[in-house]
């Protein structure tokens, strides 16, 4: 007899396991399947994948399914943002030398698990972190919570401690007789190889390095590493499976983290037509990073009224040249620079820099997804896929303020947020 209750508990409790779930139907006004928008589609969700989507009269929908209507809305793949820090929070809230050096990892992690539901909670379902920033390898950790579900996230890529040449990072401008801890690796010549494989063994899904930073005499990022350095970088990590990416702003660093065939270059400041060209001939992505050099100059006084700042008209610039050159852009913000939950911040200056929607939404997903490697998992409406999926009021298509207004999150077929 008690065996008998046991199976029934044991049934009953497998019954609200999310596998039993049954199917879901979204019912928008229409779909962006990650390249291109189709009215009156449908998606169909089981367990946690994409089962179909398609046009309503040609989806079968099982009768046990549970239909959510979504009138006025657009459903879209989870959106992915290429360039964030979980564990960086706005500069104009704390410099960014004070997070690093004053604020306690504890205190940097649980601030970290509030931004990671905030951007999951804002559509943002993947994100690939540019470094910890003095955190370690808490990055991992956080991921390794998220894929476990003790906290809500997007799917996380990370980098961990990412890499810099000696001297060239900070905390700077120090007495020369201190040695002050840095938000990166220091590594060079030979010991990159050693640099990179211990960041592997930690967790690093991406090698990060920094090919270009202010340092030396002089303002001005300047080159940090030499083109046989980084290409020494990419060659270490490729072997073990791990992509790198490259910060730049220089054109000087931009073209040799090209010619060591990074994957992405971020941020690309002054980047000119040659450069970008190089980039795309090596196809090489790029994160432009908009909403950061915009919060830069916020933090700096700057407000919409008045002329816009030289940072922000060389970036115009370079945007307009990365375009004609046919780079692939990829959504990449350096959220954390700003706020966390504000991620739709970069596919609004993506249009404003000279995007159409349509092809901010495609940076933001399908696009994203093929540069992150992750096309066979997510980034698209297609049986198959993960349901990685969010509703928004109205048409981002027309109006890319429309991502403002998320009113679903799904992640791998689990609701985080519904009407
Ligand atoms: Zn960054």
């Amino acid at each position: 007899m008690t065996r008998v209750v046991l199976v029934l508990v044991l049934l009953s409790s497998l019954s609200v396991s999310p596998a039993a779930e049954p199917p879901v139907l979204l019912k928008p006004d229409r779909v962006f399947d990650g390249t291109t928008t189709h009215a009156g589609w449908v998606v169909l969700v089981a367990g946690d994948k994409i089962a179909a989507a398609g046009p309503a009269d040609k989806v079968e929908v099982p009768k046990d399914a549970r239909v959510i209507a979504l009138p006025g809305m657009t459903v879209l793949p989870g959106l992915i943002d290429a360039h964030s820090h979980l564990l960086l929070h706005p500069y104009n809230e704390t410099p960014w030398d004070d997070q690093v050096l004053k604020e306690p990892l504890a205190e940097r992690v649980c601030r970290a698990t509030n931004h990671a539901r905030a951007n999951l909670l804002s559509g943002f379902t993947t994100l690939r972190d540019l470094g910890s920033e003095g955190a370690g390898y808490a990055d991992v950790g956080i991921k390794s919570a998220i894929e476990k579900g003790i906290i809500p996230g997007p799917r996380l890529l990370v980098a961990t401690k990412a890499i810099v040449a000696t001297g060239s990072y900070a905390p700077r401008a120090f007495a020369p007789e201190w040695r002050v801890p840095q938000g990166a690796d220091e590594a060079d010549g030979a010991n990159l190889r050693t640099v990179v494989r211990e960041q592997i063994r930690g967790g690093a899904d991406w090698i990060k390095v920094y090919a270009d930073t202010p340092h030396g005499p002089g303002r001005g990022a300047k080159p940090a590493f030499s083109l046989d350095e980084l290409k020494l970088i990419v060659e270490t990590a490729r072997d073990a499976g791990a992509p790198t990416v490259a910060h730049a702003t220089t054109k000087e660093g931009m073209r040799r983290a090209a010619l060591a065939v990074v994957e992405t270059i971020e941020h690309g400041s002054d980047g000119d037509l040659e450069v970008f060209r190089l980039m795309a001939e090596k196809g090489v992505g790029f994160c432009p990073t908009l909403a950061a050099d915009e919060a830069t100059a916020r933090y700096a006084g700057w407000t919409r009224d008045k002329p816009e700042p030289a940072r922000l008209k060389g970036k115009r610039e370079a945007m307009k040249a990365a375009l004609e050159a046919k780079v692939t852009i990829v959504n990449g913000s350096d959220i954390g620079v700003f706020a966390h939950g504000d991620g739709a911040r970069e596919l609004e200056l993506l249009v404003d820099f000279g995007l159409t929607p349509t092809a901010a939404l495609r940076a933001a997903t399908a696009d994203a997804a093929k540069a992150l490697h992750l096309e066979k998992k997510v980034g698209a409406v297609k049986a198959g896929l993960l349901a990685d999926l969010i509703a928004v009021e109205g048409d981002p298509m027309t109006d890319v303020k429309a991502l403002r207004a998320v009113k679903l999150v799904m992640k791998g077929g689990v609701l985080h947020k519904q009407p």
